[in-house]
């Protein structure tokens, strides 16, 4: 007999992770924050340096409460192109952004968005060399594929944010069985824009509301499907060993079960 070979499940056992993912530190990432907050959906926030404390965008000295519940990340001082200017310049803006937001959130900052999604393999190299672990880019899939790991520093999202996006959502999960990913992007400036407040509250309503869905910041994702990706399965896949410091679950045979930070199943 061939035994069954695990799944991929996310905290719990849940089917879906959601992602939300804001650029340029706008203020109106306030009223995202609030909807977040009201159906406990978790926003990553790229911000830049250079503009904060200016016209129309978020200050300092409100970042490490309003962000409190979500993840303050990286988008460069000055939001340049990265491909058009000097790779030791993109380093420095890169490092000093990082610099900077780890001294206002008093913790390593470790994700990262691509200003005008303009990337190349050498600021892909400075973005390494800076310690970023994750950079989403501005290229979308419409799927629930998670990305590879050849992929983190300039990953690709489900899509952009749009009145359609709660349809997607519907259509993507339709189907029994399917398990993933559904990561949105946009700037907050743009749903004041085009008034639609009213699709990003119904979509948090229905994410929120859903028992196979673990809302997660970007990172709290790249985190877990790193340690999944580190379990140490024996050839037959009945023994399994957990080196991370996450509780990582699987479906084996219709039963999840989590394995917690250094075990191995069957235990030793
Ligand atoms: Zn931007």
């Amino acid at each position: 007999m061939i035994p069954s070979s695990p799944s991929f499940r996310w905290p719990d056992g849940k089917r879906f992770a959601c992602s939300f993912s804001w650029d340029d530190g706008r203020v109106a990432d306030r009223r995202v924050v609030e909807i977040h907050d009201r159906y406990g959906i978790k926003g990553t926030f790229h911000l830049n340096s250079g503009s904060l404390d200016t016209e129309g965008t978020v200050t300092r000295a409100e970042l490490p409460e309003l962000f409190a519940a979500h993840e303050v990340s990286l988008h460069s001082v000055h939001h340049p192109f990265p491909t058009r200017i000097p790779a030791s310049a993109w380093l420095r803006d890169v490092l000093e952004n990082k610099e900077d937001l780890e001294a206002v959130m008093n913790a390593p900052v470790r994700s990262a968005s691509w200003p005008f999604g303009d990337f190349d393999g050498e600021s892909i190299q400075a973005l390494r060399l800076c310690g970023v672990e994750c950079c989403r880019s501005t290229v979308s899939h419409g799927t629930l594929r998670i990305p590879s790991e050849e992929e983190w520093l300039r990953f690709p999202t489900t899509c952009h944010f749009s009145t359609k996006t709660a349809e997607l959502w519907r259509s993507l999960t339709a189907k029994p069985g399917r398990t993933g990913w559904f990561s949105v992007w946009s700037h907050s400036f743009e749903i004041e824009d085009r008034n639609e407040w009213d699709a990003l509250e119904a979509l948090c309503a229905a994410l929120g509301d859903d028992g196979e869905v673990w809302p997660a910041t970007v990172i709290e994702v790249f985190d877990y499907v790193t340690a999944w990706r580190r379990l140490r399965w024996s050839v037959d896949h009945t023994r399994v060993w957990n080196p991370s410091a996450l509780t990582v679950w699987a479906e084996v045979g219709g039963t999840c079960a989590g394995l917690a930070p250094g075990l191995s199943f069957p235990s030793r």
